[in-house]
């Protein structure tokens, strides 16, 4: 059975608390590797390490500093394929998905390739007599991350990437789940050339991720993951001091009015309903058609889409849909959901309850779902079900269906399917969400925008990547300075001019 490692001060070092956790392949279901849970001595170490390296790495100046993101994208790009099978075997997403997700991740270290441009600071010549003020953007010296299963790749570079161009360290706790890829991630960082101690990874749960709480020395935290641990994070690591940011659960809504491309919103729906099983926080899981003429066209389009799925591992390479869930425990809560839908009195149109896959009966494997007439009181509405389970409300108008996004708990994404300009741009304003998709079901925004949700899906002050990523991973220094004047006349080195 392979031992994983952290990787801290440069080197994989094993754990040494005693405490370990299974590693899955979820499309067998068998355990493929131990990994070692951190204690707050072994987080110690790596903060003690991040602390000695940190000051000589914000002194190196900016644009060498992205030399090194230059190197690590083209090392990214070297070993994708490598990359994607080690994130598959782990979380299970289809290969062709699993390079996205590295991709997705990529975009963020090139845009991170201009942070001496996103790092220059402002400057006021004679704000004064002989006064003149400047602002500077300042590292925050030793910084953590906490990431989920479900983009372990994407996410992490997300925060370390803009974390380290600003000049920071950066201790990285992935997801239990899916630990290979983050490791691998910091071994290529360092291969780019970033001195050791700036990119550590410590693996660990909850132990690990109250040693980054409570430790005095790191600066910030930033998570990504379900909204109860968000609060958790948020809360406490505010109450600490820290700087934090938080991204939690979703509920996306897509709305489908009369006057959409039907085939459209179909197989927008099939993508952003079953892709990666569902185990997307951008995820479309409640289909709004708005008129029951709408409704019954809608589903009768979606249900031979979804029964032509192809569920299956990554190793099928193109040939598979959608894969297996990350663990035995998540399958078990999907199924638990979709039986409170039926408990409930949803209409199952699509039952995927006897999926199974012949040669991989111990994978966790879920077939799709489609649920038709849900109302806002049942629970596989009102929870994040994160599985192949896709939910249809009707509406009997535009207004019923935006009043249902806005009064959902979470405000990840949304969609409007339209082909009216008007009722687009109405839905843009006035919805409370954070990320919006016209005729597009999952409106990621790409690496020189900012990603964040509203309400119960985000925590904090500040989006990730584009822009605001700088100004989370950096303070405000701002001098004003006064040079008397008369100086420059107290010494005569200039040649006298002949009278
Ligand atoms: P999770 O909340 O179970 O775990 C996330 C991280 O928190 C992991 O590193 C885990 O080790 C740690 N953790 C778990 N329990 C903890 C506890 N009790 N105390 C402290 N730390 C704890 O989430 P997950 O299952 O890995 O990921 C799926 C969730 O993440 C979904 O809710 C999804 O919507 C959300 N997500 C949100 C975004 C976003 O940007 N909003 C992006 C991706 C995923």
């Amino acid at each position: 059975m392979q031992e994983l490692t952290h990787y801290i001060n440069g080197a994989h070092v094993k754990g040494t608390s005693g405490r370990f956790t299974d590693v899955f392949n979820p499309a067998t279901g068998e355990v493929q590797a131990k990994l070692p849970l951190a204690n707050a001595a072994e987080m110690d170490a790596a903060v003690q390490a991040a602390t000695a390296a940190q000051p000589a790495w914000a002194a190196t100046n900016p644009q060498r500093r992205a030399r090194v993101m230059m190197k690590f994208v083209g090392l990214l790009n070297d070993n994708m394929d490598k990359l994607a099978e080690a994130l598959s075997r782990e979380h299970g997403k289809t290969l062709p998905d699993a390079a996205g997700d590295v991709q997705r991740g990529l975009e963020v270290v090139e845009y991170c390739i201009g942070a001496p441009e996103m790092l220059k600071g402002d400057y006021t010549d004679s704000a004064g007599p002989g006064i003149d003020m400047y602002s500077m953007k300042q590292p925050l010296g030793v910084c953590a991350g906490i990431t989920p299963f479900n983009f372990p790749a994407m996410i992490p570079m997300w925060m370390f990437a803009p974390a380290i161009a600003c000049g920071n360290a950066f201790i990285l706790k992935p997801s239990e789940r899916d630990p290979s890829v983050p490791l691998m991630l910091a071994e290529l960082m360092e291969e780019a050339g970033l001195p050791k101690g700036i990119l550590q990874v410590v693996n660990g749960d909850k132990e690990a991720v109250d040693a980054i709480l409570y430790h005095d020395v790191i600066q910030s935290v930033g998570f990504v993951g379900s909204t109860p641990i968000a609060e958790y994070i948020y809360g406490t690591g505010c109450g600490q001091g820290k700087r934090v940011q938080c991204f939690g659960g979703a509920k996306n809504h897509m709305i489908i009015m009369p006057d959409a491309d039907m085939d459209q919103a179909a197989d927008a729906l099939i993508g952003a309903g079953y892709g990666a099983a569902g185990e997307r926080c951008m995820a479309i899981s409640v289909a709004v058609p708005v008129g029951d003429e709408t409704a019954d066209k809608l589903i009768e389009k979606l249900v031979p889409r979804i029964e032509a799925l192809k569920v299956g591992p990554y190793t099928a390479g193109n040939d598979v849909d959608y894969g297996p869930v990350v663990t035995a425990a998540a399958k078990e809560n999907i199924l638990g959901l979709v039986q409170t839908g039926v408990d409930q009195g949803a209409e199952l149109v699509v039952d995927g309850r006897d999926f199974n896959l012949q040669g991989y009966e111990d994978g966790f494997f879920v077939g799709a779902h489609l649920f038709d007439r849900v109302t806002p009181d049942m629970d596989i509405y009102r929870k994040e079900i994160f599985g192949p389970v896709l939910s249809c409300v009707r509406a009997q108008s535009y207004e019923e269906a935006i009043g249902l996004a806005m009064d959902h708990e979470y405000g990840n994404g949304t969609a409007i399917y339209t082909r009216d300009g008007d009722t687009a741009r109405d839905f843009a304003n006035r919805i409370n969400i954070g990320m919006v998709g016209i005729n597009v079901p999952i409106p990621v925004p790409l690496a020189y925008h900012t990603f964040g949700g509203w309400k119960k899906s985000a925590f904090g002050d500040l989006n990730q990547h584009g822009p605001d990523a700088f100004k989370f991973y950096t303070r405000t220094k701002t001098v004003t300075s006064r040079w008397p004047s008369g100086i420059k006349e107290g010494g005569e080195f200039n040649f006298k001019a002949m009278e």
